[in-house]
């Protein structure tokens, strides 16, 4: 099947094949042809599987179908996620898949100030991504209205069940049109995501798909054991040894990508950083020269990583785990695509090992362990906090989750998004 077959208006196909996208991944093709039809999915499928343009493609489709009747700038779409961190990826997906259309997306979530947000609304949005707790501020602050919504998406609902969203969940739904049509998305089928489903979904089509890229065939991990201060001879060590060419290597916070970079530089690998501290055309530019083999490592951050879709890239390596689980899932989806061979190597030293089994348990795996002889960890260091760097916290959990609506104490170098009212881009 191809995307031609699925009916989609030529606005949406020319954005997917921008993003280099040849054919549906399974919950495309399963679940795009449903929710053509209207009707209600609840949907088994976990981050990685091409879920979310699994429901925004279909939503522009209907939205460009009915754009006749409402062309106006109004809330047409809600979609609810359990954190920042998902609500910054799935507008930025958004907006990438309505980039030819007249469209405009908007993030909303606590621990930023609403007033940007609440500008960006009265200007008008279509399609708006926010978690529960800010959305309500904004209802009872009657900053937005949701008469309008046609579609409402619940992201990752088990997450945000786990974190006690349920009844802001319900109050959301409380202030919606009943006449909408609406999709649950959720990793696990547990009795509390039936119930809801049961409440307030109509006759759901199931729809269920297997996580496709951690557990994917085609991408080898594998964690090398490393103490912290000797990461960078390591890295340099498998760069040289291995004779990688094209590595992208991701670090936690901007300033460890760019002191990174320089001294990937020192030990002669060319190489640039990407984060939200470097210009659009500077990452613009860096990504180029990576793309085109101008420079052989490129040290992104997780935001800053987001977009980049590079065509059989070889090898990622965590420079430092991600405290996200979530996040080692897209960061090692970036090689091994479209049945291309890649590797995906984790530096981790002893204060990491909290993450490592975060991630163990998210990708139900055990990653092969690596000791090279000549970097063998010294028994005798102890595990430490871990500095996030910036404005985050120090947290040392590998997920999120907390405090209503903001995920927690996380102050993810987003919320450069937030309330920002998109169109074309
Ligand atoms: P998601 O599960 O929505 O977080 O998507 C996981 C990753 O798959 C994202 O990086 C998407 O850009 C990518 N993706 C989504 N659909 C496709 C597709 N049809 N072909 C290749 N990659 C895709």
């Amino acid at each position: 099947m191809t995307f031609n077959d699925l009916g989609l208006n030529k606005l949406l196909l020319k954005a997917i094949q921008e993003q280099g996208y040849t054919k549906p991944t399974p919950i495309q093709a399963q679940a795009i042809p449903v929710i053509l039809q209207r009707k209600d999915i609840l949907a088994g499928a976990q981050t990685g599987t091409g879920k979310t343009a699994g429901f925004t493609l279909p939503m522009l489709e209907l939205l460009l179908r009915a754009k006749h009747q409402t062309s106006k700038h109004q809330v047409k779409a809600l979609i609810l996620t359990p954190t920042r961190e998902l609500a910054l990826q799935v507008e930025e997906n958004i907006a990438a898949y309505a980039r030819h259309t007249s469209y405009k997306s908007a993030v909303i979530f606590g621990g930023v100030k609403i007033n940007p947000q609440i500008v960006a609304l009265r200007k008008g949005i279509d399609i708006v991504v926010a978690t529960p707790g800010r959305l309500l501020d904004h209802i009872s602050q009657k900053t937005i209205n949701l008469s309008h919504v046609d579609f409402l998406i619940l992201d990752e609902a088990d997450r945000m069940l786990d974190m006690g969203f349920v009844n802001d969940i319900k109050k959301v739904i409380a202030v919606l049109p009943k006449d909408r049509q609406t999709l649950l998305f959720s990793a696990t089928y547990s009795d509390a995501i039936k119930k809801l489903s049961t409440q307030f979904l109509k006759s759901p089509t199931l729809i269920e798909v297997a996580r496709t890229n951690a557990s994917s065939e085609t991408i080898k991990q594998a964690i090398y054991h490393v103490d912290k201060t000797r990461k960078r001879e390591l890295l340099t060590h498998l760069i040289k040894e291995g004779d990688w060419q094209q590595v992208l290597v991701f670090t936690r916070t901007k300033h460890g990508a760019n002191r990174l970079c320089g001294q990937l530089e020192t030990d002669g690998i060319t190489s640039a950083a990407i984060h939200g501290n470097k210009s659009q055309n500077a990452r613009v530019k860096a990504l180029a020269d990576f793309k085109a083999g101008n420079i052989r490592v490129l040290v992104a951050t997780d935001i800053a990583a987001r977009g980049i879709d590079i065509d059989q890239l070889p090898h990622v390596v965590n420079y430092e785990l991600p405290n996200v689980s979530e996040d080692y899932v897209h960061r090692i989806g970036r090689t091994g695509r479209a049945g291309n061979k890649g590797e995906a190597i984790s530096l981790v030293c002893v204060d990491e090992d909290e993450f490592l089994a975060g991630i163990e348990k998210l990708i139900k795996k055990d990653i092969p362990k690596v000791w090279l002889k000549d970097f063998k960890p010294d028994p005798s260091i102890k595990a430490e906090p871990i500095n996030m760097g910036g404005n985050r916290g120090a947290r040392n959990k590998p997920r999120g989750g907390g405090s209503r609506g903001n995920g927690g104490n996380r102050n993810s170098s987003g919320g450069r998004n937030s309330g920002g009212g998109r169109g074309r881009r």
